[in-house]
């Protein structure tokens, strides 16, 4: 196996979403977020209830790392989308930001850049 792969076959992006899942997952124990198991015999569910609500993720059993507690609620019914809604609003809001451009201006979030932006007239030549 070669070190400098820049992409990664699909069974190896599953280990390692199912890897990031747990690692999120115990973090979230530590943190004192509701977090748990829902049992299938092949694909347990693993439950986070983020302070933005609930996400999850089947994970194969034989993949399972940690003993998580068993997870009481029940699913919220959401679909992929508004999980993927809850991740970035968790991943972007919980911790408060410095919210600067990177010239050192205050900025605000640019959604179309992804980023914070101050929208100054310094950055005309670097913008696409
Ligand atoms: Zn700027």
């Amino acid at each position: 196996m070669s070190g400098r792969r820049t992409e990664s076959v699909a069974d190896e992006a599953y280990y390692d979403r199912n890897q990031a899942a747990q690692a999120m997952g115990v973090m979230a124990l530590q943190l004192g977020f509701s977090v748990g198991i829902k049992d299938d015999p092949e694909w347990p569910i693993l439950y986070i209830d983020l302070p933005q609500g609930q996400v999850s993720w089947h994970i194969p059993k034989k993949e399972l790392k940690f003993d998580f507690p068993p997870y009481s609620k029940d699913w919220d019914k959401t679909g992929t989308n508004t999980k993927r809604v809850r991740m970035q609003e968790y991943i972007r809001d919980s911790i408060p930001q410095q919210k600067k451009c990177w010239c050192g201006e205050t900025a605000q979030y640019n959604s179309e850049y992804g980023t914070y932006y101050c929208g100054g007239s310094i950055h005309k030549a670097y913008d696409r």
